[in-house]
């Protein structure tokens, strides 16, 4: 697996890669990786001939209280996980690399951004949005893919992608889940062991309502998320920050459940933000 810094570097290691006329996946992290990330890598190796990783704390997608100095990092490690994977490629810039001294551009998909997490976190998808955009023109691939885990992330980098004619094809894949549910994630690592059990709340909230839907055919989302809300705030310790049911494609919430939509909460445990959300479909009684 060849290693690239600088973006001179990658851009010549694609350059090779495309003499080859191969289909290039791209998988872009901030490291510290898990069995998440890792499946994210697999679906690309499995679809593409070359795999390129990145691992970059972007430090424009952090609020100034949030945790970019203490954001966990392991990049030897990391390395290693990649290499045994197969991966072809890893490109791990420094902060000097990617935002010159001037940097004044960003990209911004408004109204999806502000929406959820952005409400809460103000000006982090226009971090995501801009280094995303940085690195899919860097790295140009065919594919890029991207957890489902970070539902309303996906949601947008799809839209910026159509929006703006960015030619790489996004894929989404499935949340990678620790055996009690709760979703793989790099801040897992900061919730305290005695906390541990509380962090499992959003995932039970969200699959009460999921089985709420698709089980007993409740649709009034005021319904759905008054349970989904108490069995969230059952648990000792845990602060709701937000539990919504919004439309797929635009993140709006709905008042009755249709069709296809998206369940995203975010909670607090000892300190630490989680987020999670799960995918809810009404199943068609077909008669004949
Ligand atoms: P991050 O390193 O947190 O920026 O995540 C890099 C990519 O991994 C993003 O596309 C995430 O959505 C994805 N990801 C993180 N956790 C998971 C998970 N538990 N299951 C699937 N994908 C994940």
């Amino acid at each position: 697996m060849e290693i690239a810094k600088k973006i001179s570097e990658i851009r010549e290691a694609v350059k090779a890669m495309k003499k080859q006329d191969v289909t290039i996946g791209f998988v872009p992290t901030m490291g510290y990786l898990h069995k998440g990330h890792l499946s994210l890598v697999k679906h690309s190796l499995a679809e593409c001939c070359k795999t390129v990783v990145s691992i970059f704390v972007n430090p424009t997608q952090f609020g100034p209280s949030e945790d970019y100095d203490r954001y966990p990092r392991d990049p030897v490690r990391d390395a290693e996980l990649l290499k045994k994977e197969g991966v072809d490629l890893l490109f791990m810039p420094s902060v000097e690399e990617m935002y010159g001294k001037d940097f004044f551009t960003s990209v911004e998909v408004s109204s999806l951004a502000e929406k959820l997490e952005g409400s809460l976190r103000p000006g982090h998808f226009r971090g995501v949005c801009t280094v995303v955009c940085k690195l899919f023109n860097i790295v140009t691939p065919d594919n890029a893919y991207f957890g489902w885990k970070d539902a309303q992330q996906l949601v947008i980098i799809q839209k910026m992608v159509n929006d703006l004619n960015i030619p790489v094809k996004v894929k989404g894949c499935p949340t990678v889940r620790e055996s009690d549910g709760l979703a793989a994630s790099s801040r897992n690592i900061y919730i305290s062991a005695d906390k541990r059990k509380n962090a499992v709340a959003l995932y039970k909230g969200l699959s009460k309502i999921k089985d709420m839907v698709e089980n007993m055919g409740i649709t009034a989302t005021d319904v759905l998320l008054t349970e989904g809300r108490e069995s969230i705030e059952r648990f000792s310790g845990v602060e709701l920050q937000y539990l919504e049911i919004v439309e797929m494609d635009n993140l709006n919430p709905i008042k009755k459940v249709e069709d296809r939509a998206l369940i995203l909460g975010a909670i607090k445990v000892s300190g630490v933000r989680l987020i999670d959300n799960m995918m809810v479909e009404m199943k068609r009684v077909t008669s004949q």
